[in-house]
């Protein structure tokens, strides 16, 4: 432990953001690193706690408490105190395989849990881990790992999101030959096209990519596998098959109008938007663009929340995020007690900026979407919506009841639907022919076989849609299981 009164002598400091009307004039990442002064006092703040909480991994209450994949947080945050940069970076790298990744844009599940949070506001972990591996990559300290030895045995892994870049990094490390299969034209999954660059850019990805192939593993893009290859083909040729293609099967809401021009799925924007910008800096018009118009993103959660951020920076007229759920408190109800996930209102980056740009927050709570007007000619006009209000029935579920005479009418140019996902898409997964569960390829937590001899499955194909920390955790933990079923024992933690 670096300072022992640390958590008593220094409060905690946020990272570093660029100011919310700045940053709308362009896409680059909206926060920044701390300085290396400030880094060594937030460490300090660490009490190096008996039982560190933040490093669990649990759920608690069906929310992710502490840190998935156990990062070593008390022994790094240490190190950072004592100026012992390289040890943290070789300590955090023990446990996380992409912590440029997480330390952007991990929703820092450990944080809630960190003990110091019981009576003052958390360690700043994410931004103490987001910095370490930052100075790992400038300092040269980042080289590729090559395997000195080669096992002979082949892997395939379908799907090149955070679990099958996990998964195809530890295996490659255990000397298996690894190539990953990727339907999209980038490798990375939702990090590439669905988080979108304002966030985490996209040369951060493109960096590990580079990394990867540097170190042996091949990737195969364009190539949708059940289509363009068969699945057959890949049982044939390699020694075990890993299914990591996510669960972006989304739902929609059906509801009168929802055909009409200029009515969208949140993920078509966000992946338009992304590509536009990185194949030709939005040259080539190939986006849905709001500028100057009337957005409306229904669906309250994240995914919502980067629609609201895209539409800022294309300049949009205005824009409104509705969620069906009431605004979270402003601290733990008796219901979320510490050390699980807070469940407490936040101005997230894209509130932030709206709030800069049009003086409130653009969220509308507890509303409901009835039906979607259009023009003559079938384009979007007009939302009719109507309040909500939620109780709570006396089997402990929510129920929600319309309130009559709040119904509203809401001019409109483009509606984004971001309502969440419903599991995995079952063409690839009918393909291989493996048993699936409510929407999710079954495969039981821990060994992650599948119902077909050598075919495993991990990440938010197996899990339902999650976060990059649980997808990295379940990718290394199917390694660790592949690397059994090939070898007979596993080197793999
Ligand atoms: C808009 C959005 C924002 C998010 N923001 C955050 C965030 O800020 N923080 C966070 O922690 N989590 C966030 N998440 C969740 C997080 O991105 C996912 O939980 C995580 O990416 C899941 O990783 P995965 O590897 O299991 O799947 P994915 O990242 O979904 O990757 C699956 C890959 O498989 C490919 N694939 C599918 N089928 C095939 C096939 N047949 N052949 C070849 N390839 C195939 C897909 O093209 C895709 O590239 C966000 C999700 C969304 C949608
Ligand atoms: S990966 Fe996420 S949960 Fe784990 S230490 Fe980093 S920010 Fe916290």
């Amino acid at each position: 432990m670096g300072k022992k009164t640390g958590f008593m002598d220094y409060t905690r400091e946020e990272e570093q953001k660029r100011h919310p009307l700045s940053r709308l004039d362009d896409w680059k990442e909206y926060s920044q690193r701390f300085s290396e002064d400030t880094l060594k006092i937030q460490g300090a703040r660490c009490m190096d706690c008996g039982t560190p909480f933040c490093h669990m991994g649990l759920e608690l209450n069906g929310l992710t408490s502490g840190c998935p994949i156990n990062n070593l947080i008390p022994e790094w945050n240490d190190l950072v105190y004592k100026g012992r940069w390289k040890e943290a970076l070789d300590r955090l790298l023990l446990t996380n395989n992409f912590p440029e990744f997480t330390g952007r844009v991990c929703p820092a599940p450990c944080e809630g849990s960190c003990t110091v949070a019981i009576s003052e506001p958390a360690v700043a972990i994410k931004g103490i881990e987001r910095a370490i591996i930052d100075k790992g990559f400038e300092e040269g300290w980042i080289k590729p790992r090559i395997p000195e030895r080669r096992t002979g045995k082949k892997v395939a892994i379908v799907g090149s999101g955070p679990a099958g870049l996990a998964c195809a990094d530890q295996l490659n490390q255990a000397g298996h030959s690894i190539t990953v299969y990727e339907r999209d034209d980038r490798p990375g999954g939702l990090l590439m096209y669905g988080i979108p660059n304002m966030k985490l850019e996209k040369d951060v990805v493109d960096r590990r990519i580079q990394l990867l192939e540097e170190e042996g593993i091949e990737f195969v893009t364009n190539t949708e596998v059940g289509k363009d290859v068969a699945a057959e083909q890949l049982q044939e040729v390699y020694d075990a098959v890993v299914l990591c293609t996510g669960a972006q099967k989304h739902r929609d809401l059906n509801i009168e109008g929802r055909e009409l021009k200029g009515v969208h799925d949140a993920m078509d924007y966000l992946t338009g938007t992304t590509k536009s910008l990185l194949n030709s800096g939005f040259e080539d018009s190939d986006y849905i663009d709001t500028e100057g118009k009337h957005v409306i993103v229904i669906g309250g959660g994240d995914t919502g929340a980067d629609c609201v951020a895209t539409a800022l920076r294309q300049k949009c007229k205005s824009v409104v995020q509705f969620g069906k759920h009431p605004q979270l408190p402003d601290h733990r109800t008796e219901n979320n007690p510490w050390p699980q996930y807070p469940l407490v209102f936040t101005l997230d980056y894209a509130y932030e900026e709206a709030a800069a740009k049009y003086g409130k927050d653009i969220r509308e709570y507890c509303i409901q979407t009835k039906k979607i007007v259009g023009d003559e000619q079938g384009r979007v006009k007009e939302l009719h919506t109507i309040r909500m209000e939620k109780t709570i029935d006396a089997s402990g579920k929510a129920v929600f009841h319309e309130l009559p005479g709040t119904e509203k009418v809401w001019p409109v140019d483009y509606v984004f639907i971001a309502i969440g996902f419903e599991g995995a898409e079952h063409p690839v997964l009918e393909a291989f022919g493996v048993e699936t569960k409510n929407n999710k390829i079954h495969a039981p937590y821990g060994t992650y076989t599948t119902s077909v001899e050598g075919v495993f499955a991990a990440g938010d194909a197996r899990r339902g849609q999650s976060l990059i920390v649980w997808a990295i955790h379940e990718g290394r933990e199917a390694a660790r299981e592949v690397d059994r079923y090939l070898m007979g024992s596993t080197v793999l933690p």
